[in-house]
């Protein structure tokens, strides 16, 4: 079974999952589109639903869609700011950047979630657990309608990332502690505003915070207690340990098992992200003609829990592979039919399952690959089998029509005649005869082939 790095308990756990898995992703916030570094993360969350799904536990997955609620440091809605910006209204704005982030990862075969709760539809459901809080004392109103959390009411905040309440400062980048809080740690669950994108609460009119969106969806769409949370791992703090101790107070329990958080994407040596300058879309990718698994592939050269510097030479190395073996597949395929070659396929599941560990499981592949003592068939079976957890769609060249150059049929024929004779020379000749008229002979324990 997985076993996988939980941030919280600081060490590699066994999922304990029986026959179903319920796992809550962050989603993204449809402001934009999704550079390749947040995809990164997507990815994650897919490699343990097929990691697990192999294993034949069932996995239940939601991810909200942030379409409101997103603050930037000065207080300002990023997806207000924008639509501003673009002079958009905001729901065409959130569905335009929506639309594109389902497209993005449909391409890098990322399975869609059970659940993807827009934050604009699951106010009633957000404004229902704040009103929870208030009642039992974790939160409070304060006169302008706005509700903060009360941290000071929840003793092990700083569990995920190590940052205790007592060792927080103010926020260096405001002078003085807002006034209206009791703690300079306590965060927005309300926010009191009039305009677009608002709603009527107990509190006045305004919007949620962000973080209380995915304590909300998660308690509604998983219940009160879930195996797998996974995110970024900027999320850490202080997205995650507000939602933990928004979550937890309501219930009166632990409601997450497992925090898991994948590691930054940089590109060129520096994290990518739109503030940086250095944003990549999975649009420039494929406009430089590369496949857009070539970015999967190259997420899975390098373990979720490792930085992953990428530049546009590993992106052309990774779409590299991933063309040859498909080529390497579709040639596999028209070998006689063998049982897979099960030690390999082995190797690479236990180190999938040995906290995602896909850079050995690449590695066992190469080495599989190169092997004369396995039959084709039997690579062209374990390729496709560890494909469903790879994603790389290594199928799609098999059958294709190949057309060899008028005369090739004849020359291939005499050239396994001879062969058969034992007549090298011959069969060298013919060999380079074919290279000429650009046909690529290859010998294998089945006879030759050819591309
Ligand atoms: P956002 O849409 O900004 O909320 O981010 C969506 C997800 O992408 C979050 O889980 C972030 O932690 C993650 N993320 C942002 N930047 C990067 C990066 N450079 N590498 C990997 N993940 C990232
Ligand atoms: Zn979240």
């Amino acid at each position: 079974m997985l076993r996988i790095y939980d941030t919280r308990a600081r060490q590699v756990e066994e999922i304990a999952a029986g026959r179903a898995l319920r796992m809550y992703t962050c989603g993204p916030t449809v402001y934009r589109h999704a550079h390749v570094g947040n995809l990164r993360t997507y990815v994650l969350s897919d490699l343990i639903r097929r990691v697990l799904e192999r294993r034949r536990v069932r996995v239940l997955a939601c991810q909200n869609i942030t379409d409101v609620g997103h603050l930037t440091d000065s207080g300002a809605d990023k997806v207000l700011e924008q639509a501003q910006a673009e002079q958009r209204s905001v729901r065409e704005l959130a569905r335009f950047y929506e639309d594109a982030f389902k497209d993005d990862t449909a391409a890098l075969n990322i399975r869609p979630p059970e659940h993807m709760p827009r934050a604009t539809e699951t106010i009633d459901v957000m404004i229902e657990l704040i009103a929870k809080l208030i009642e039992q004392g974790h939160a409070y109103v304060v006169p302008d309608g706005s509700v903060f959390f009360d941290v000071q009411t929840f003793p092990t905040y700083g569990d995920i990332s190590g940052n205790r309440l007592d060792a927080l400062k103010p926020a260096h980048r405001i002078d003085t502690v807002d006034p209206r809080k009791r703690f300079h740690a306590d965060w927005a669950l309300w926010k009191p505003f009039a305009g677009e994108l608002t709603w009527d609460s107990p509190w006045g009119r305004g919007f949620p915070g962000w973080h209380v969106e995915c304590s909300a969806m998660s308690l509604r769409f998983l219940g009160s207690r879930f195996e797998v949370h996974v995110g970024g791992i900027d999320l850490r703090f202080p997205h995650h340990e507000d939602e933990r101790a928004q979550s937890d107070s309501a219930v009166g329990h632990e409601v997450v098992r497992h925090w898991v958080h994948g590691e930054h994407l940089l590109f060129d040596g520096r994290k990518m992200a739109k503030s940086t300058g250095n944003v990549v879309l999975l649009s420039d990718v494929v406009a430089d003609g590369l496949d857009p698994l070539a970015v999967r592939m190259a997420f899975l050269e390098h373990r979720y829990r490792q930085q992953l510097n990428l530049t546009w030479d590993t992106l052309r190395a990774a779409d590299r592979t991933v063309r040859r073996w498909r080529a390497r597949v579709a040639e596999w395929s028209e070998s006689p039919s063998a049982p897979m070659a099960s030690e390999y396929a082995q190797r690479v599941e236990s180190a999938f399952d040995d906290d995602l560990d896909t850079p050995s499981a690449l590695r066992i592949l190469r080495e599989l690959e190169r092997d004369p003592s396995v039959a084709p068939g039997a690579k062209f079976e374990t390729f496709l089998h560890i494909d469903q957890v790879l994603g790389l769609d290594l199928s799609t060249e098999i059958g294709k029509a190949r057309v060899l150059p008028p005369g090739a049929g004849e020359l291939l024929e005499a050239r396994a005649r001879a062969r058969t004779a034992g007549d090298w020379g011959e069969s060298d000749r013919l060999r380079d005869l074919l290279a000429e008229m650009g046909v690529r002979v290859a010998d294998t324990p089945e006879g030759q082939t050819w591309s």
